[in-house]
This record gives C-alpha cells, structure tokens and sequence, in this order.
C-alpha cells in the first residue's frame, strides 16, 4: 500500500469532527479547563455522534469502523483540545476495547452499548503508585475467589475516567495468583463504579488536561462476581500489553492534533500580531518556527498513519507503534514551546489555546509508556536486548 490520502468517508469523519471541535469544544473549553470541570455536556455530544463506538461493531451499539477512524477523530479533537481528546481516547482504546476484544458475550452485552452511546465511561485500571513503568513488578493490588466472587484488595493511580457521575466500569489489573514459573499470575476483573469497598479518592490537581477526569483508587475487600473476569484468567499481562500497543497509536494522533493545533494557531496570530510597522509573521525567525512545526506535525501524523494501517491490516505494529508515539510526542511538546514563544507574554495567559497546549503537552511524553519506555521498546524490537 502506497499512498495516504483517506478514503470518502474518512474525510467525511475527520470533516465533521474538525466542525465538531471547532463549533462545539472549542467555545467551552477555556472556561471548563480554567475551572477544572468535566466537559458533562461535550462527551455527551460525542456519544450522539458514534465516537465512543467508531471502532465497534454495530450489534455491540457501535458504528463498525475501525481503529483508523478513531485515531482519526483524536487528531481533529485534539487540534481544539486534549482534555476533551483523552477522555475519548482512554473511554475507548483504554476502557470499551479490553471489553470488546477480551470480554465474554454476557460482558459485552452488558456494557458496549452504554459505553459506544458515551452514556457511561469505562476507565482502565493498571498503574500503581509503586510503579506505571515496571508495572508488573509493582502490582500490589491482588484479588481472591471467595464463595464465587472475586474479592479485591489494593489500589490504583491515576486512572482516567474512573471518577466522573457516568464511570460505568473500570477494568482493574490483579494478581490472582503465582504462575507455574513462579512469576505472579496477573487477571482483568471488570469493576462496576459504585462497587461497595472501591473508594475513588478525590481528583488529582494536574498541571494540563485539567478538565478531564483523574483519581486514584483504593479495593478494600471489594466483592464483584467471578463472572467479572476479563476473558481467561492469567491472560491480564498479555492483554494489557496489546491494550497498550493499540493505546500508544492513539495517544499519537492525539499528540499529532496538539502539534497541528500550535500550528493553526500560530499562522493565525503571526498575520495580527504587529511590531516595528507590520505584521510579525514577515519576520523570517517566526516563519522558520512555523515551517518547522508544520514538518513535525506531519511527520508525526505519517506515523500514526502507518501505525494505525498495520493495526489494521491486522499486521504487528509494537515497533510502529512505539516509533508514533515517541514522534508525535515530542513533535506536541516542541510545538507548544515554539507556539507558545510565538505568542510572547499572551502563550503565557490562559484565554490563549497555545498555553493550554503547553500545559497540556508534557504528559504526552509519559502516559501509556513514557518516552524511555518507547525507546526500549523499539531497541528491543532491534533484537538489542532480551
Ligand atoms: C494524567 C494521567 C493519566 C493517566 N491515566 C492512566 C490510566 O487511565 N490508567 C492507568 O493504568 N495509568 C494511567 N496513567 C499512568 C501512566 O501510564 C504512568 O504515569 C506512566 O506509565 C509512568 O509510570 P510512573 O508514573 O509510575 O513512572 P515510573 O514508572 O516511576 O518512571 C519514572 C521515570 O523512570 C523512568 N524509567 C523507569 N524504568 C525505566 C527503565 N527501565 N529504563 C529507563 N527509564 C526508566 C521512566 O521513563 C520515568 O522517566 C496516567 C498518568 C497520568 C499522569
């Protein structure tokens, strides 16, 4: 396959996303963002349009396209906004995709078609505070069979979308046990909200995506039925890796729409901006920053692309997806410092997007696998370590 122009209805999608950013989250958003409330309003929009459930088949409440159009979607929101752009993508590729691919017929039944209307959210449930990156090592959080229920003692942190009023569910990573090579044996266990002995603390005071959704959790001998289990037990390791792979290319259209989203903003405001008797865009120095973003944003988008094609082509994609992450990551992260510089003491003020997109830019860089970790994963796929 050569060649990366989308097909009719894939614009048509990346279109009414792009109107839907900039007619419905962008007029909202600085003020949600400011006062560090939940977009309530937006997401329920979002379900109306299908973007919880682009990738679902339609049996489940889904609109039966695929991950592609998701990433899609990422970028257009993410252009406007990242609160908004995380909240779909850890509803999604974090909380309804584990359901979708792992879960029990009964399981997805239950929860898809709430979750692909965006009527509730599902969250997923894998860092610790002892450790996101050597999270295996650093699990603590374990749960028991006891009279046909899993009991569940532990806790979680940072977890998105797992405290809001329409958290439906949370997939929760445990140890339920010791494999026959001695290392812990690791299980999903679907965690309805509102679970007697699951406490969600308060939200965290984050430095950017302040209005979206995150808290740590606490399992106090929380009780669920063994029927919870997230397909086979002993399986949670390996599905939340896949999780993650799929994750990362969707963190990296999300990353590519921050990036792109300093570029708009920047060519917008270099045309009005005036200093020494004309607009400052006529200054080389700003234009060659531009230039620069424009090339970042793109590449960063290329690799998405190409990640997200062989996902869907059903091809491996750990390397690709590594290799979108960590380039659209820091494409996001130096974009927001140019346009942000662009912008002078005004990228500095809250009413201007650019300094949301640098508050926002820098957990691009370490949620789902930080940097480093996108590194290794990529030597590792260069049969560089064991
Ligand atoms: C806003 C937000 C939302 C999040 N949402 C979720 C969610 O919904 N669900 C969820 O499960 N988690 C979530 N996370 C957790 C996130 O995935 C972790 O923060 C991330 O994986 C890093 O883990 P850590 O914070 O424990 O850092 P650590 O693992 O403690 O890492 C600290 C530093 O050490 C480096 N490091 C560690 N090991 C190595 C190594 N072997 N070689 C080189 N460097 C190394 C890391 O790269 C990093 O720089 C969220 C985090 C945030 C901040």
């Amino acid at each position: 396959m050569i060649g990366f122009r989308l097909e009719g209805e894939q614009e048509e999608l990346r279109k009414s996303v792009e109107e839907f950013a900039r007619d419905v989250v962008a007029p909202v958003i600085g003020d949600l963002y400011e006062r560090g409330e939940f977009p309530y309003d937006v997401v329920a929009r979002m379900g109306r349009m299908g973007l919880f459930g682009l990738p679902v088949a339609e049996e489940y409440g889904g609109m039966g396209g695929d991950y592609f159009a998701l990433c899609l979607a990422l970028e257009e929101l993410g252009r406007v906004d990242s609160s908004v752009a995380i909240t779909l993508e850890a509803g999604v590729s974090l909380g309804i995709m584990p359901i979708y691919r792992y879960g029990t017929e009964a399981q997805k039944r239950e929860w898809l078609p709430r979750l692909c209307a965006g009527e509730a959210l599902a969250a997923f449930g894998l860092t610790e505070p002892g450790g996101g990156t050597d999270v295996a090592g650093a699990m603590r959080t374990r749960a028991r069979l006891e009279d046909g229920h899993w009991v569940i003692d532990g806790s979680k942190s940072f977890i998105t979308n797992s405290g809001t009023d329409i958290t439906g569910v949370i997939a929760v990573a445990a140890i339920t046990g010791t494999m026959s090579d001695g290392k812990p044996e690791i299980s999903t266990i679907l965690v309805p909200s509102g679970t007697p002995g699951l406490t969600v603390a308060k939200k965290y005071s984050k430095v950017g995506w302040a209005a979206s959704d995150t808290h740590e959790l606490s399992f106090d001998g929380c009780r669920v039925p063994e029927a919870n289990l997230l397909g086979e037990r002993g399986r949670g390791y390996a599905q939340f890796l896949a999780t993650l792979d799929e994750g990362r290319i969707a963190v990296a259209a999300l990353s590519t729409g921050l990036a792109q989203g300093c570029v708009d903003e920047s060519v917008g405001y270099v045309r009005d901006r005036k200093a020494f008797g004309g607009p400052i865009g006529r200054f080389q120095a700003l234009q060659f920053k531009i230039s620069d973003m424009e090339v970042r944003a793109h590449n960063a988008r290329l690799a998405w692309y190409h990640a997200a094609a062989r996902l869907v082509a059903g091809e491996p994609v750990k390397k690709e997806a590594a290799i979108a992450k960590l380039t659209a990551s820091d494409a996001a992260m130096d974009n927001a410092r140019e346009a942000t510089q662009i912008f002078g003491g005004y990228g500095f003020m809250n009413e201007f997007a650019v300094g949301r997109f640098y508050r926002d830019a820098k957990i691009l860089e370490i949620g789902e696998g930080t940097s480093e970790v996108q590194r290794m994963l990529i030597a590792r796929e260069l049969g560089l370590n064991a």
